[in-house]
């Protein structure tokens, strides 16, 4: 499947936030948006007007790029989310977050989404006791993921966990690092959802 190859800090600073693409260099000083670098190709430019529509846009980029999702999916969680009985943003947000490779990545078996993405594709991880290897798979509540034993003494993986010991796993999730294992407690609402994302600017975007 498509996904984007190229500089990732270009996306952080193309979207003036930090997406967490990499791993510890997002949380140190090297980080390009820590030291304030503007957006690529701005250099020296005065600043751009920001329509309504641009901000929209911009929303909806920056939603796709943090969760490592392509247009064609994108929209088609937004036409999920859009028919589902819920708030239409809030079911966009719950709908990528229920991820294979986020939930990885947020139990802290992964440093980030790309990183998760490429452990599940893989085949690393199971759910409910069956291998899955695709990153767009969506887990439902009382599902666990579990490492396979095979790759439970996979280097990459152990620094990870142990990497994530100092991170804060999301209450929405159980994770056991002795057993390599995490719970999905139940689906996240909102506010236990850490993303820099106004999730009504993309619902505006696309309901146009
Ligand atoms: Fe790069 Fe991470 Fe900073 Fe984004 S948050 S600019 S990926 S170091």
């Amino acid at each position: 499947m498509a996904r984007y190859t190229g500089p990732v800090c270009k996306l952080c600073r193309r979207e003036r936030t930090k997406l967490f693409l990499k791993g510890t260099r997002c949380e140190s000083q090297k980080c390009p948006i820590e030291k304030g670098r503007p957006p690529p190709g701005e250099h020296g430019r005065g600043r751009v007007r920001e329509s309504e529509y641009l901000l929209q846009l911009r929303e909806k980029q920056k939603a796709k790029r943090f969760y490592g999702v392509l247009e064609k999916q994108f929209r088609r969680y937004y036409a999920e989310a859009a028919t589902s009985k819920g708030v239409t943003g809030e079911e966009l947000m719950r709908i990528c977050e229920s991820r294979l490779d986020n939930v990885v990545y947020r139990a802290g078996f992964a440093m980030n989404r790309p990183m998760a993405r490429q452990l599940v594709n893989h085949g690393h991880f199971e759910v409910n006791g069956r291998k899955v290897n695709i990153p767009s798979y969506r887990v439902k509540s009382g599902d666990t993921v579990t490492v396979k034993a095979r790759s439970k003494s996979l280097g990459r993986i152990v620094e990870n966990t142990s990497y994530a010991g100092g991170r804060e796993i999301p209450e929405w999730l159980s994770s056991n690092f002795k057993d390599m294992q995490v719970e999905v407690r139940s689906l996240p609402d909102r506010n236990q959802i850490d993303a820099p994302v106004q999730e009504q600017l993309i619902v505006e975007y696309y309901s146009k």
